[in-house]
Parts: structure tokens; C-alpha cells; sequence
């Protein structure tokens, strides 16, 4: 099943409120695993979006214990703007999908919030951002030790091995954004590339595994 978010904030959480409804005894159990997927994969896009943290595989567990159930799977790719959860409820499996279109928010949506952030970088963000018309936010910008020590840890259970988690997030104390030199996007990440090549921005991608992760120009020289 697929599931369109916009216009997320209030109708959102009121959304997610109706698959928390007692579905009762008559239904069958495949209805409950899908119920779950899918208030799962809502939960999961809207970390994503602006309100969101950018957390999905935890928001993910969580929701799908609210729930009844566990998750299998989640294909939450940093930089996405959709997710695919699979959530077992007794032995049952369902698969839900959902999409976050960030066209369908107002650019008022999309206050950025350079809190953490090199002053340089911010600036050259928020510009982007116009100029982009807020086809791209920022998913992550400033992490505090502690939110990236989460992170971490999280990608290590996910892959097995620290050596394995390394390829995917920075070990704690040597990411560019405990430093505030770096930011994540989503959206029309092409695109973005384009605009800060046009107007000069001081962004750049060092990291050819990770489109979305731009940092500061010279941040590691
Ligand atoms: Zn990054």
C-alpha cells in the first residue's frame, strides 16, 4: 500500500490517531499487520519532512510496537523522501510505503533553522533554499554528541559491525556535523547541486557514497 503525506503537521497526527482504533476481534490478523505497516510507514516518512528528525528506522521500531507488532524491515535511505517498512503482528507480515512530496508544502514550511550551524554554511542554506523554492530542506544540520552517538549506535546494530556502520554514519566525535560544517538534504538534490554551482555558494559534497551530505566549503583543509 502506498500513502501520499502532504500537508502534514495537525491532519497528520490526526491520521496516525485513527489506526491506533481497536480493530476488534472480527478482523483478521492481516488487517491488524496492515493497519500497523502502514501507521508505521507514516510515522517513519514523517521524519523526513521539516518536523521531522530525520530518525526514521527508531520512529519506525517504535511505532510498530504502539502497534502490536515488529518490524522487519525498514528501507528508510537517508536523503529519501519515501520509506518501505515491513511489520510482523502474530506471525503475520505486511509491507507498507509511504511518500512525503515536499512540493505539496508551502515554502512558509520550510523556516530553516541554522541553530548549531557555521554561520557561513547557514547562510549560504538558507539561500539555497530560496533560490531552490524549497524544492530541497535540510533533513540534519547541527548534531550534538549525544545525537550522534545515538546514530551510531543504531548504525552498528543495523549493520553488524562497527567497520560495516562506518561506510554509513560518522563514528561519535568525527562528523563534520557535530561540527556544524555540514547538512543533509532532501528533496531535488540535482537541482540544489546546479543552484550552488550558478550562485557560488560555499557547499560542496565530499563524500561520493553520500549525495545528499554537503559541508562547508574548505571544512577539511
Ligand atoms: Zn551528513
Amino acid at each position: 500500500m502506498t500513502l501520499l503525506v502532504a500537508g502534514l503537521s495537525l491532519s497528520l497526527s490526526m491520521l496516525l490517531g485513527v489506526f491506533f482504533i481497536d480493530l476488534g476481534a472480527a478482523s483478521t490478523a492481516r488487517a491488524r499487520a496492515q493497519a500497523a505497516a502502514d501507521a508505521t510507514a507514516l510515522a517513519a516518512v514523517a521524519e523526513v519532512s521539516p518536523y521531522g528528525t530525520g530518525r526514521q528506522e527508531a520512529i519506525a521500531r517504535a511505532y510498530a510496537e504502539h502497534n502490536g507488532g515488529r518490524l522487519v524491515e525498514c528501507r528508510c535511505v537517508v536523503g529519501s523522501t519515501a520509506v518501505q517498512v515491513s511489520v510482523a503482528v502474530d506471525g503475520v507480515e505486511a509491507t507498507a510505503r509511504a511518500t512525503f512530496d515536499p512540493a505539496m508544502l508551502s515554502p512558509g514550511s520550510f523556516a530553516f533553522d541554522g541553530r548549531g550551524l557555521h554561520a557561513r554554511l547557514a547562510a549560504a542554506v538558507e539561500r539555497l533554499i530560496e533560490a531552490t523554492r524549497a524544492s530541497v530542506y535540510v533533513s540534519s544540520g547541527y548534531r550534538s554528541p549525544v545525537e550522534q552517538a545515538k546514530l551510531w549506535s543504531e548504525a552498528v546494530r543495523r549493520y553488524g559491525s562497527p567497520e560495516a556502520a562506518n561506510d554509513w554514519v560518522a563514528p561519535p566525535g568525527s562528523s563534520m556535523h557535530e561540527r556544524g560544517l555540514a547538512v543533509d538534504l532532501v528533496g531535488d538534490i540535482p537541482f540544489a547541486a546546479r543552484m550552488i554551482e550558478t550562485l557560488g555558494l560555499p557547499m560542496y559534497r565530499p563524500l561520493s557514497n553520500e549525495p545528499w551530505h554537503f559541508e562547508l566549503a574548505g571544512s577539511r583543509s
